[in-house]
């Protein structure tokens, strides 16, 4: 079926299209340097943003596919997870197309739909069951994904802090730009990853057990800000680098034994990686250095699809559609807290 999907569940207002598993178009607006000055999303000025960029933005995403509107089989918009203001906004364009098209309509989970996107590449569909790691600014969730539209489970998720969102923050206090990951990430590169032993949250044994799948980033983003301030409290000068390269690895390291320890303890040899921080550099590599170790097969789809996207949105409703499930109703709203088990809303 020919889908177009819309996602607006953050800063990036994304119209992508598909026909079943194929990527006819997927564009992107984002607002991020209008939140640039506060050092993260602010929520009321990522709504406005998606007003003003929703219609642009579908008509790019129709010309990119060269199709009709008309020619659409169904829409799928992301109903939640995410900011309630921002999510209202592509839910009201997704249901108003709908509706002026006579159109059935998909209301579908962000965090789903990241694990969707993996259909879109041109290497052979990944196989199920399979874990799925996601980072970003906004979610570290673990999943265990038995069936894409019908078996998703939390296994964990990060308990303050997302990995992402520890970036920005320890960026911030080493003077750095919003959004913090890439300048991180590029000064790392010259820096000793050992210099410092910062903490990995939640991995000690006794949090193990009751937080095996869970993450926690607070704690090193603070343990970072302390670090760095005696080293100016003693007018030393800070090292940025290798500061920046310590932080890192204490994130990739954490990130990545979690998501191997569950693909072992139950049984799942493969692994998806989804979200903005999957740009890391020391992200992959750890994660095909620690996957091939353990004969784990590891996937990260492109990056354009690793961050959020329409496209993937639409992949997850016509993966709705081919199943033969039925459209939701358009009573649905947009619900900032959807749980992941809830793939697609009614
Ligand atoms: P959501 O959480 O709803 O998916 P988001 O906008 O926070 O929304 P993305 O756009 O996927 O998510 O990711 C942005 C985050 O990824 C930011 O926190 C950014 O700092 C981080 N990031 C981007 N590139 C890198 C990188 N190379 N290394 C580490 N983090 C990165
Ligand atoms: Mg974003
Ligand atoms: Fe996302």
């Amino acid at each position: 079926p020919l889908v177009l999907g819309i996602e607006t569940s953050c800063d990036e207002t994304g119209v992508g299209i598909v026909r079943g598993t194929d990527l006819l178009a997927n564009v992107i607006a984002s607002s991020m340097d209008e939140h640039a000055r506060y050092g993260g999303v602010v929520p009321e000025v990522a709504a406005r943003a998606h007003l003003e960029a929703m219609t642009p933005t579908i008509s790019a995403a129709v010309a990119e596919a060269g199709i009709r509107l008309d020619d659409l089989d169904a829409i799928a918009v992301t109903s939640g997870p995410g900011l309630a203001g921002a999510l209202m906004v592509g839910v009201g364009a997704a249901k108003a197309l709908a509706v002026a098209l006579d159109k059935p309509l998909y209301a579908v989970n962000h965090l789903v739909g990241h694990v969707g996107a993996d259909v879109l590449d041109d290497t052979e569909h990944l196989e199920y069951p399979t874990i799925a790691l996601l980072v970003s600014g906004g979610h570290t969730s673990l999943l265990l994904v038995r069936d894409l539209v019908s078996d998703v489970e939390l296994l964990g998720e990060t308990i303050d802090d997302a990995a992402g969102e520890a970036f920005d923050k320890v960026a911030r206090v080493l003077g750095l730009p919003y959004p913090g990951g890439p300048q991180i990430d590029r000064l790392a590169a010259a820096g000793d990853p050992k210099a410092i032993r910062f903490p990995r949250g939640l991995s000690q044994p006794k949090d193990m057990a009751a937080h095996r799948y869970d993450f926690s980033f607070s704690g090193l983003k603070t343990a970072v800000a302390r670090w760095v301030e005696k080293k100016q409290d003693a007018g030393e000068e800070v090292p940025v680098a290798d500061v920046a390269a310590s932080f890192r690895e204490a994130v990739a390291d954490v990130l990545l034994t979690k998501a191997i320890a569950a693909c072992t303890d139950l049984g799942v040899p493969r692994l998806l990686l989804g979200g903005g921080v999957v740009a890391n550099a020391r992200v992959r590599r750890l994660a095909e250095e620690r996957a091939s170790a353990v004969g784990i097969e590891l996937r990260i789809p492109p990056l354009e699809l690793c961050t959020d996207n329409g496209a993937m949105i639409a992949a997850l409703g016509a993966g709705l559609m081919m199943a033969g499930h039925a459209p939701s109703s358009l009573g649905f709203g947009a619900d900032s807290t959807l749980p992941v088990t809830d793939i697609q809303v009614r």
